[in-house]
């Protein structure tokens, strides 16, 4: 049987040949390098979340995204956390309403958040407001030898976020239901923290309970204003510096 290539090779011009070859591999394997095996509105959510990390390279101190946290965007379906009326806008790059008057932020952030926490696969992480839970899945899909404990203080939200993440697998995430102002003095210390409600001042508890080489990412500022996405850093000898890294607006973190 003659090669399929044969005539190819006979009228297109060496360089048109190599063209259509890399042309043949991005359609084959779309994005790989930032694990996507994705299509449709959640490959253009990953677009548009590359897109703005590279406009704030500055701030974040890089150009891209880990691959980790790439990939965990891109194998974190968006649409099972949001209410169903809602779906169609799922991958949209904005922060949208999950119910009693909380919202799952934007995909954007969640992902600058997580990069900024640089966790390893084995690390034990906490999150303060577990809202929908999607946060929570792609924290434990950059820690698949560890575990995210979250805790959410609207009962409603802990049940339904707990009920979502068992029924999609995940079994390494905890969620508790309470005040995540105190943390879980329990299961301290924890190399990542991340709060994803706004508060004027990091909490002291959650301070304490970052292990020594830990990160913690929260907005700080007043409620209804801008707030600041910060970045608290620990050393091995346990002091603290802070960085401010990007305006943000958050829900407020409240207290019991
Ligand atoms: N991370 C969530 C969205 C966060 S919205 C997601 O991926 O969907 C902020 C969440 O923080 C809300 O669900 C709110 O109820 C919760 N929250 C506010 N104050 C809190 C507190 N003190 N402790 C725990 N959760 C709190």
């Amino acid at each position: 049987m003659r090669p399929f290539i044969l005539p190819f090779k006979q009228t297109i011009p060496g360089h048109q040949v190599l063209a259509g070859l890399i042309m043949l591999g991005v359609i084959l394997f779309p994005f790989d390098s930032c694990g996507g095996d994705y299509s449709g509105p959640h490959q253009r959510m990953m677009l548009a979340i590359h897109r703005d990390v590279a406009r704030n390279s500055q701030v974040l101190g890089r150009d891209n995204l880990s691959d980790e946290v790439a990939r965990a965007m891109a194998r974190v379906e968006r649409h099972l956390f949001v209410p169903l009326e809602l779906r169609s806008n799922a991958y949209a790059n904005s922060p949208l309403p999950i119910g009693h008057g909380q919202t799952i932020s934007q995909p954007t952030i969640v992902a600058m958040m997580t990069d900024l926490l640089a966790l390893s696969p084995a690390d034990t992480v906490l999150e303060i407001g577990t809202g929908s839970g999607y946060q929570a899945a792609v924290l434990a899909e950059i820690v698949p030898g560890g575990i995210v404990h979250t805790i959410e203080i609207v009962p409603e939200l802990a049940r339904s976020a707990r009920n979502r993440l068992a029924t999609l697998g995940y079994d390494n995430i905890e969620v508790h239901e309470g005040d995540g102002y105190l943390g879980l003095p329990d299961q301290a210390p924890f190399t990542g923290i991340m709060v994803t409600a706004a508060a004027s001042e990091i909490p002291e508890p959650l301070i304490q309970q970052l292990a020594p080489g830990g990160r913690l990412v929260m907005p700080v500022g007043p409620h209804g204003e801008t707030q600041y996405l910060t970045l608290l850093s620990k050393n091995n000898e346990g002091q603290v510096t802070e960085k401010v890294v990007l305006a943000v607006r958050f829900v407020p973190l409240v207290r019991r």
